[in-house]
């Protein structure tokens, strides 16, 4: 076993704290990876305050991992030691259903085994990047761009594949018109993402001193959702919406910015549910969906579009000491736009 140290949560709703655990042994097909970054994302914080219910404690959290290869199993064929390797949300799935079958291993029959607070197949808990290194099956571990900076890559392993994957799914592009709610994690990728494409985008913020960063990333326009009246000027403007909100809001203002034919795309994930209003679908033909990060082929597919079009995240990079302090600015939307916390502070 690999003596490892992190930062976990022991209990829902307790600061994260000093850890040591041990990961497994480096197997045939495994890597071994030294971590030089972790993003936060928001989903770190549902996580560890258990506010979608499933939380296995202790829990080290973290799946934006940016390091670099240090061994590799006697089987290995697609990484090198010294390579720059990345691990996003997940570290491994049934790998026969359908779903496993087709690259889209987010959509497991089985469930994929997340990258922290899932059981692997050998029952153990599994635990995420904010710690010194990691043990992952090859064909989990994303190839790292060598274009893109280790801190500004990490957040492309969720908040980056979360908002592509849809935008590929539907086949957002040119000639299209998108709104993106919410501009912290996701939502900022989303923006450079759609610009990338030649999407037309707009942001719906709550807060109106993000303006001048939603232009810089890309958007077309910016409204402050906040208020009401805003939003009325763009009613059957839109033809996808992309939900990044994390907290509970009021969706059906949103489906009335919809063409007929429109679809709402939720990928925020808020503690509580919220009503939906049936009749702004039915009368435009409208459709709302969801979308989970992306498989493994379409990662790395996003991640050499992002090398193409230099697109990183913007970071604020801190020591893992302030981690706590940083989930707190998170949820008061006080980050621009991702913390990546430094690793080598935990060394
Ligand atoms: P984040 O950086 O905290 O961004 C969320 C943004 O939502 C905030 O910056 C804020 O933007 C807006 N917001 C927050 N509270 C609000 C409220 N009460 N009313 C209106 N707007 C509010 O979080 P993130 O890391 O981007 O994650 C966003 C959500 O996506 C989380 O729920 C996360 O768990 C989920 N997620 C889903 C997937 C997936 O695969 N589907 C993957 C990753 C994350 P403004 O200041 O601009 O209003
Ligand atoms: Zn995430
Ligand atoms: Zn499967």
């Amino acid at each position: 076993m690999l003596p490892t140290r992190g930062y976990a949560a022991m209990a829902a709703r307790a600061p994260l704290q000093p850890f040591f655990f041990e990961r497994r042994d480096v197997g045939a097909h495994d890597v071994l990876i030294k971590i030089s970054h972790c993003g936060i994302c928001h989903s770190d914080i549902h996580m560890t305050r258990n506010e979608w219910g499933e939380s296995i404690y202790p829990m080290v959290p973290g799946h934006e991992i940016v390091g670099t290869v240090s061994e590799i199993g006697s089987a290995v064929k697609l990484l090198r030691v010294g390579d720059r390797a990345g691990v996003g949300c997940f570290v491994d799935s049934c790998r026969t259903c359908s779903a496993c079958r087709e690259g889209l291993e987010q959509y497991c029959e089985a469930g994929m085994i997340l990258t922290y607070s899932s059981r692997d197949k050998n029952g153990a808990i599994t635990q995420g990047g904010y710690s010194t290194q990691i043990v992952v099956d090859e064909r989990y571990v994303l190839k790292m761009p060598t274009a893109l900076s280790p801190a500004g890559s990490a957040p492309l392993l969720c908040a980056g594949i979360t908002t592509y994957s849809p935008f590929r799914h539907w086949g957002v592009g040119k000639y299209h018109r998108v709104a993106v709610l919410g501009l912290g994690g996701l939502g900022h990728m989303a923006v450079k993402i759609a610009h990338a494409l030649g999407t037309e985008v707009t942001v719906f913020s709550s807060s109106e001193a993000k303006g001048a960063d939603a232009k810089r990333l890309g958007a077309g326009d910016f409204v402050v959702s906040t208020e009401r009246n805003n939003l009325t000027r763009f009613r059957r403007y839109f033809d996808f919406v992309l939900d990044t909100v994390s907290a509970v809001h009021d969706y059906n203002a949103y489906v009335e910015l919809l063409k007929t034919d429109g679809t709402m795309i939720l990928v925020g994930a808020p503690e509580h549910p919220a009503p939906l209003e049936p009749f702004s679908l039915i009368m435009h033909r409208r459709s709302i969906a969801g979308s989970v990060i992306g498989g493994i082929r379409e990662t790395q597919e996003m991640l050499d579009f992002c090398a193409e079009h230099q697109i990183e995240s913007d970071v604020e990079t801190i020591p893992i000491g302030q981690v706590n302090e940083a989930y707190e600015r998170v949820v008061r939307g006080e980050v621009r736009f991702r913390f990546v916390i430094d690793l080598d502070s935990l060394a």
